[in-house]
């Protein structure tokens, strides 16, 4: 089962991938953010703004759908992340909730291709190593089923990289 999935990291701009979904570390109000939310809306051009404002929102460990526009993906899944205040909110949970959506949003419209930035762990602090896990393992657990073929977890830095490389080496063995 497990040789019939394709998972793999690289550091990129996650703008710049040329697959059927990215994924945005969005906020609640959707309507654009800095990191990587204010990148995505850069170079979707205005129009992504115009259908994030139809959409009303999301709620924290929920998922929205919209077009890619002038992205080279076809679609954008606009995730909401926890911010990390401890570990004692159930950030862990809804972290997991966040790929859990995605995926469903991404099996939705037949991506077979899907793009994750390291969700929650830039301006809202989630630890990397812990958050990498959890990206991993919850990818692992929905993956199996829908289309998506191939994930990539698109890292931003080499720090970043170098933590989901080691967890995704480990668990190949
Ligand atoms: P959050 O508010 O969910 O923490 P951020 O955008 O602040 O979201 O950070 C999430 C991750 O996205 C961080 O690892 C950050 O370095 C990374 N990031 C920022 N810009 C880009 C980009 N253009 N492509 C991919 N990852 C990015």
């Amino acid at each position: 089962m497990e040789s019939a999935m394709k998972i793999d990291a690289l550091q990129a701009d996650i703008t710049t991938l040329e697959v059927d979904a990215i994924v945005n570390a969005a906020n609640q109000s959707l309507m654009g953010g800095g990191g990587v939310d204010g990148a995505i809306h850069r170079a979707a051009g205005k129009e992504l703004k115009e259908a994030c404002r139809a959409l009303d929102g999301c709620e924290t460990g929920d998922a929205k759908l919209t077009e890619g526009f002038k992205l080279p993906a076809r679609y954008v899944i606009h995730a909401v992340g926890p911010v990390w205040s401890g570990g004692k909110r159930d950030e862990a949970l809804k972290l997991a909730s966040c790929y859990r959506r995605a995926l469903e949003l991404a099996d939705s419209v037949d991506a077979r291709s899907i793009a994750f930035p390291s969700i929650s762990t830039g301006i809202y602090r989630f630890p990397i190593e812990r958050a990498a896990e959890i990206a991993i393992q919850t990818v692992k657990e929905t993956l199996p089923g829908t289309s998506v073929e191939r994930v990539t977890f698109c890292c931003f830095s080499e720090r970043d990289l170098a933590v989901y490389e080691a967890l995704l080496n480990r668990s190949a063995r």
